[in-house]
């Protein structure tokens, strides 16, 4: 029988949880739900309304292969098909899964989060880049890769991951059948910071509702999240990367996969073993999602 202690330890949780929610919905920009809730705003940089259940809008991308992006028509619907198990959290319910709210969806372009980031000022990275690196790549693609900032390279040609450790994470998109151009690559925070620090986590927080918000709008089936500055800032867990690769996570109903930062694989290239196994799970994924396999081209990354 449940008692009124547990009762209440319930719905302490349940609002939590519903908190949790509306800050997530406030870094995505959304102040409206269904026209009833308002919600407050959590960050004065998400600036744009975006309301839940409208079609979204998207500009269909290149042509390349099934497997590596949407055709166009198929871009509006909104869940990732067939998740696969993401890992069950502990809480107050047991061992089962929080319900994640699905992600909202959204109505505007890449280019509308782009010009409402404009010649950003919001935190102090600006005094020290020469320009802002935006997400880059195919806006239909069902692949999102997300690393941590730009490097000196991306910020001298405005392009995330160009540099060396860009080098590698083409490589290792190539290896799983697939080219740069299917798929999209973004960082959580878009100025270089100086002499290549890891962004602090206020800097961190200014920034990432910009990345929140492209995903919102290209809906990628699935994301990889490269080192822990875009493990904790998408998933919000502290936990380093080493203890959470390998196996899916949930966004908002998008299966996220932790690895490795290949400017990390390039300093301890024995991590590129355990990177590939992860890369692999992705595949399999995309490929029972997909109409055509992604027919990898490597049993281990180079
Ligand atoms: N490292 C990152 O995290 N992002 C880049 O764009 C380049 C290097």
């Amino acid at each position: 029988m449940t008692t009124p202690d547990q009762t209440r330890q319930e719905l302490t949780e349940l609002l939590r949880q519903m908190r949790e929610y509306a800050a997530y919905s406030g870094e995505l920009g959304i102040q409206t739900i269904a026209g009833e809730v308002t919600i407050p705003s959590v960050e004065s940089t998400a600036s744009s309304v975006t309301q839940v259940d409208v079609p979204q809008t998207v500009t269909p991308g290149v042509s390349t292969p099934l497997h590596a992006h949407r055709p166009a028509a198929a871009v509006a619907r909104t869940p990732a098909k067939s998740a696969p198990a993401s890992v069950p959290q502990d809480n107050l319910f047991g061992q089962v899964a929080a319900p994640t709210p699905s992600l909202p969806s959204s109505t505007e372009s890449l280019e509308d989060i782009w010009r409402d980031i404009g010649d950003c000022t919001r935190c102090g990275l600006c005094a020290g880049r020469t320009q802002v690196v935006n997400t880059h790549g195919n806006r239909t693609a069902r692949l999102m890769f997300v690393g941590e900032a730009p490097g000196a390279d991306e910020d001298a040609q405005g392009k995330p991951f160009v540099g060396r450790a860009g080098q590698l994470l083409t490589k290792m998109i190539e290896a799983m059948g697939m080219k740069r151009e299917d798929v999209i690559i973004g960082n959580v925070n878009r100025c270089r910071p100086p002499g290549n620090r890891q962004p602090t986590l206020e800097e961190a927080a200014i920034c990432r509702p910009f990345l929140f918000r492209e995903i919102a709008t290209v809906r990628p089936e699935v994301i990889v999240v490269m080192g822990n500055t875009a493990l904790r800032n998408l998933l919000e867990i502290k936990a380093g990367i080493s203890s959470v690769r390998g196996r899916f996570h949930d966004y908002h109903g998008i299966p996220v996969m932790p690895t490795f930062h290949p400017a990390y694989l390039l300093r301890d290239p024995s991590k590129k073993r355990e990177t590939w196994e992860d890369l692999k799970k992705v595949m399999e994924h995309l490929d029972r999602n997909s109409a055509s396999p992604t027919g990898a081209q490597a049993s281990s990354l180079a």
